[in-house]
């Protein structure tokens, strides 16, 4: 009976709001969030935490050390996931992040391949890309695995010391040393020991995580994750 009225409130709700499934725009079922049950299914997991050896860990060999690299999504021009990432990064739909974060947490659990970190931390974003708009794309993507994994967030330890300057007219090299100087971490006595998540949206060419993570191996004892929302396929 209870689900009955749930049921009817839900379906009237969403009369008067209709949620849409941010993947195909279709109206979502009252028992649906943020993405049909077709688009769940259609949508391309990666499943690459299940190789240790996995292409996105491959792009780190030689730079920092990682136990383990995976990515949530791939994507590609004009499918669904970029619609997701879309709606989520320029149009502001939080809650897209969240829903991912929990997505690639329960997959994980699943798994048993993952040896669950302790603290889950976003690659901070460029103060200036923040403010235009308006918050960090992988904090909450770090939100959600920090709900569906049950560990501790880390938004304010891990930050970017100062302003870059715009890195197109630069050198490979100057890019790659500008982006090396610009993290810094206030507080290493709250990673010494731990084993640390460090999560993006999009993995590109890796360098980002790399100067991050090199930070966070200069304190003791640290062991370092990562993983993303997507990569293109
Ligand atoms: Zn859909």
């Amino acid at each position: 009976m209870l689900l009955k009225i749930n049921e009817y409130i839900g379906d009237f709700t969403g009369l008067v709001y209709p949620k849409i499934c941010y993947a195909c725009g279709k109206v979502l079922h009252y028992d649906e969030d943020i993405v049909c049950t077709i688009c769940l299914y259609e949508l391309p997991l990666t499943n690459l935490h299940n190789e240790f050896d996995n292409r996105l860990s491959r792009l780190f060999w030689g730079r920092v050390p990682l136990e383990g690299v995976t990515a949530l999504f791939y994507f590609q021009k004009g499918c669904k996931v970029q619609k997701l990432i879309h709606e989520f990064k320029y149009r502001g739909k939080r809650e897209i992040g969240i829903y991912a974060g929990k997505l690639l947490a329960s997959i994980l659990s699943g798994s048993g391949k993952w040896k669950e970190p302790e603290i889950v931390l976003p690659v901070p974003l460029h103060p200036k890309k923040e403010r235009q708009r308006g918050f960090n794309q992988g904090e909450y993507f770090a939100i959600g695995l920090s709900k569906g994994m049950g560990i501790k967030l880390s938004t304010n330890n891990l930050i970017r010391k100062f302003h870059s300057e715009s890195q197109t007219s630069k050198s490979r090299f100057m890019r790659w040393k500008n982006v090396e100087t610009v993290y810094h971490i206030k507080d290493p006595g709250k990673f010494r020991g731990k084993d640390l998540l460090l999560v993006d949206d999009v993995i590109t060419t890796g360098s980002t995580i790399e100067a991050c993570s090199q930070r966070l191996l200069e304190i003791g004892g640290t062991r370092l994750w990562v993983a993303s929302m997507a990569i293109a396929s």
